[in-house]
């Protein structure tokens, strides 16, 4: 097929946690990414003081930048190791307290308060605990869902959609029957059908 074998491949929580307990996260980008940079003006669109929302965040340097241009940032994370390296990393006092919807998660939010990042898993998380917002950063979000969870993905991220919203997408165009990742292919055709 045209996702090659990769459509009934599964990496599990317990797999990315194992990631990022050996360090295996050849994924972070030390720098940020230059996509961002180039079509930040789409996602702001002239517009001060967003929300923008990272799906599957990791430790992206990229809520930093947009945190210090004034926006509000929210991240979720099944890694609880990924976020406190992010704090870690830029020397960002944070506060840690449970989630009272979310039996076992936790919130981890910036002393100056304008980045919360959630460790729990995002099909955990719903428009009445986050809210909604304005902008999304989605890379290596989409393509580490599992194939056969992208549905109710991409229906909780409209969920989470502010009007007049913009979403910045990251996929990668390869040969799935060459090579393996990043974790999955995720074809132009299919990203159209699934936002609609
Ligand atoms: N967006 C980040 C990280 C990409 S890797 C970046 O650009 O660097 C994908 C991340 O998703 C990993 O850190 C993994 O731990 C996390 N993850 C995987 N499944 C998840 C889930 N169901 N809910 C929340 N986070 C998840």
């Amino acid at each position: 097929s045209d996702v090659g074998c990769q459509g009934d491949r599964v990496v599990t929580e317990e797999e990315w946690l194992h990631k990022w307990e050996v360090g295996n996260i050849g994924f972070h980008k030390e720098q940020g990414h230059p996509l961002l940079q180039k079509y930040l003006d789409i996602l702001l669109n002239g517009r001060s003081g967003l929300r923008i929302f990272f799906p599957l965040c990791g430790k992206a340097v990229e809520m930093k930048w947009l945190a210090d241009m004034g926006h509000s940032v929210v991240g979720v994370e099944v890694s609880e190791q990924a976020l406190k390296e992010f704090f870690g990393e830029h020397n960002l006092p944070y506060s840690e307290e449970p989630v009272p919807e979310i039996p076992g998660a936790k919130k981890f939010q910036s002393t100056s308060g304008n980045i919360s990042l959630y460790c729990c898993s995002i099909y955990d998380l719903s428009s009445s605990i986050v809210g909604k917002f304005d902008g999304f950063w989605d890379r290596g979000a989409l393509v580490a869902v599992n194939p056969r969870d992208r549905q109710r993905y991409v229906s909780l991220m409209i969920n989470l959609m502010e009007k007049n919203s913009s979403y910045l997408l990251v996929t990668v165009s390869y040969d799935p029957n060459k090579h393996k990742g990043p974790p999955f292919y995720v074809p132009e055709s299919e990203i159209k059908s699934l936002f609609g």
